[in-house]
């Protein structure tokens, strides 16, 4: 039987994220990230570790049949890949960023200015979307002191929190792109091979849509369960037990994660009493 090859990062930002979303699918992988290669004891797939700036590469030439990487990566590597899934961690973005004391009107300020980046791809095509022309410093890495040392007039780097440019004495002043961690594919796999990424894929959905929700129960006056339920539609219909009590009753049901704290307030004035709120592990819609 066929195995589905897995790029993963070898080390860096992804690396401890994307072994953990396997481990939530129950996939158990014996050995750490010291080899290049490990194998899962419970499902027929294989982790190759790889520096992520690879990854597309090694998927489009199908050494590997699927990997994790950031979107950002995968953009500006530009290979014969596809975004399979996105996996909602490693959020950033890529943004322009000038030296703080200077002024910023607009995209047209960066007209016949020297920018640093490990972006060149995705920055040009920014560039011509916007019919700015200027020029492209090309550097691997620590971007953010190309303008203290005199090599840009900016940057384009990859943020999260912003922290990295500021102490650079650097501010952002435009987005160019918003990124996460995705799944991308060859599209040529196997019918075998698609089947297990199917597999996948559904595990992993199981195991986002189990972080994005909470299960809730609570203690809901008999004349409240309508207007309760209806704030708390869930799955399909919230779940109403009678409690041990004359005119009460318990109500269970899904939250989104996001809309969790609006709701409280509304069950509270409804009457609602003994609110839990509980993780689920796993959540199959
Ligand atoms: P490698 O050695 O594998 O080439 P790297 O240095 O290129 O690693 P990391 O710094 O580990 O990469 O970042 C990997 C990915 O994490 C980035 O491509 C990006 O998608 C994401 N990321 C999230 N937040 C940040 C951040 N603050 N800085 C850099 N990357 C971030
Ligand atoms: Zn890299």
């Amino acid at each position: 039987m066929s195995k589905l090859k897995i790029a993963v990062q070898k080390s860096g930002r992804l690396n401890e994220k994307s072994l953990l979303l396997l481990k939530e699918c129950g996939i158990k992988i014996s050995n750490g990230t010291s080899k290049l290669k490990a194998e899962a004891q419970n499902f027929p797939i294989e982790v190759l570790f790889l520096r992520d700036d690879d990854i597309p590469q090694y998927v489009e030439q199908q050494v590997a049949d699927i990997g994790i990487l950031g979107e950002n990566e995968v953009l500006e590597k530009g290979k014969k890949v596809s975004v399979v899934e996105q996996l909602g961690f490693a959020a950033c973005r890529l943004s322009l960023a000038i030296p703080k004391n200077k002024n910023y009107q607009g995209v047209r300020d960066f007209e016949g200015k020297r920018i640093a980046t490990s972006y060149p791809n995705i920055l040009a095509e920014f560039l011509q979307n916007n019919a700015v022309k200027a020029e492209i410093e090309e550097i691997g890495g620590s971007v953010e002191i190309a303008p203290s040392i005199g090599l840009a007039d900016a940057v384009c780097d990859i943020v999260s929190t912003g922290s990295t440019l500021l102490t650079n004495g650097l501010k952002e002043v435009e987005t160019v792109l918003n990124s996460q961690a995705v799944m991308i594919s060859s599209g040529q796999l196997s019918t075998e091979k698609s089947e297990l990424l199917e597999k996948l894929l559904f595990r992993i959905r199981a195991v986002r849509n189990a972080s994005a929700n909470k299960y809730i129960l609570l203690n809901s006056p008999d004349s409240a369960i309508e207007a309760i339920s209806a704030l708390l539609p869930g799955m399909k219909s919230p779940t109403i037990l009678p409690l041990n009590r004359k005119g009460w009753s318990s109500i269970h049901s899904v939250v989104k994660e996001d809309e969790f704290w609006d709701v409280i307030d509304q069950l509270k004035s409804l009457g609602a009493e003994g609110i839990l709120v509980v993780p689920i592990e796993k959540m199959i819609v």
